[in-house]
């Protein structure tokens, strides 16, 4: 034999199919939404082409457009116009993402529909921190405390999930301890374990009004240039109690998520951000590539890497191609 023609095994369609070693599935996205007050708003979000900031009407609409298309996973984001010194209204029964998925759950049990809500302060302190903040330092006593108080809150609403994502140190262990104190033993949690303090979340914070009103979020958020701490925050929160473990974002830590998957047995997913979705559509556009071929590499090499699940702005498209 001169040698193997391993390219024998793409010659056809079916073939390929049938030796494709990498496989997402529906069952495995997660769609983001941002979610406000008021009724049939769809409020484009400048930055993230394609994608809105709804109210919980038009939400209902657009989970049951998915359902339809065989995604069943949602994660939410409340934007929030009141913003607190102590972010206050993120843990009262009236506020968006509470009332959210209460009207949700009228809608589809937790069978049919597995809801994941972001924990976080950011969105709801008048300076744009995950936390609270003294002076220019995290106070992490009263940030833990008020975290516990947004997660009870949602789990008492109806939440499958509680996903911290503050990257406080402790946060899981104080959640989980919150949420079995007040009989929430069956709330599971989502822990942004590896959050990176990444470039590529521009268009979040344009769509959920969080940019930091100064500094930034370096002391709390990983530094991009370690991945060995990247395993020591996922072992913590393992140790805390995470049921599921995230890298953020995705497509720039395609290795983390390989490190994680290699080194712990827990479910994990990637978080496809707000500038990786953004950078896809404009390269989309201005290439003439097709968004179909751009986006199913893109997630495809999420999965390859080792993610179980892809929170990703493209489930709707993804769920219409595979
Ligand atoms: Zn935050």
């Amino acid at each position: 034999m001169e040698h193997n023609r391993l390219s024998k095994m793409r010659s056809h369609t079916a073939l390929r199919d049938l030796v494709s070693e990498t496989h997402l599935h529906k069952d495995q996205l997660i769609m983001p939404f941002f979610i406000v007050e008021g009724t049939r708003i769809s409020d484009p979000i400048k930055s993230m082409p394609g994608i809105h900031r709804i109210s919980s009407d038009v939400l209902v609409t657009e989970i049951g457009e998915l359902l339809k298309l065989g995604v069943r996973s949602v994660l939410l984001f409340g934007v929030s116009s009141e913003k607190e010194t102590l972010a206050q209204s993120a843990y009262r029964a009236d506020n968006i993402v509470q009332k959210s998925i209460r009207t949700l759950r009228r809608h589809y049990s937790s069978d049919e529909l597995c809801i994941i809500t972001d924990v976080c302060l950011c969105g709801h302190t008048l300076n744009g921190h995950c936390g609270i903040m003294k002076g220019t330092e995290i106070d992490l006593e009263q940030t833990l405390d008020i975290l516990a108080k947004i997660a009870v809150s949602h789990a008492v609403s109806g939440t499958d999930f509680v996903a911290p994502s503050a990257m406080m140190d402790g946060q899981v262990a104080v959640i989980r301890n919150a949420l079995d104190d007040n009989k929430f033993h069956k709330v599971k949690i989502m822990s942004y374990s590896v959050k990176f303090a990444s470039n590529f979340y521009g268009p979040f914070r344009d769509a959920y009004g969080s940019a930091p009103q100064f500094g930034d979020r370096k002391t709390y958020q990983m530094d991009y240039r370690n991945p060995g701490e990247a395993l020591r925050e996922v072992e913590q929160d393992i140790m805390e109690g995470a049921d599921v473990v995230m890298v953020k974002p995705a497509l720039a830590y395609l290795d983390i998520i390989y490190r994680v998957k290699q080194s712990f047995n827990i479910p994990l997913a990637a978080y496809n951000v707000s500038g990786e979705y953004a950078m896809m559509k404009q390269y989309a556009s201005e290439s003439g590539v097709p968004e179909k071929d751009l986006i199913l590499e893109s997630v495809i090499a999420m999965k390859r890497a080792g993610a179980d699940m892809i929170i990703t702005y493209f489930a709707k498209e993804l769920a219409q191609w595979i």
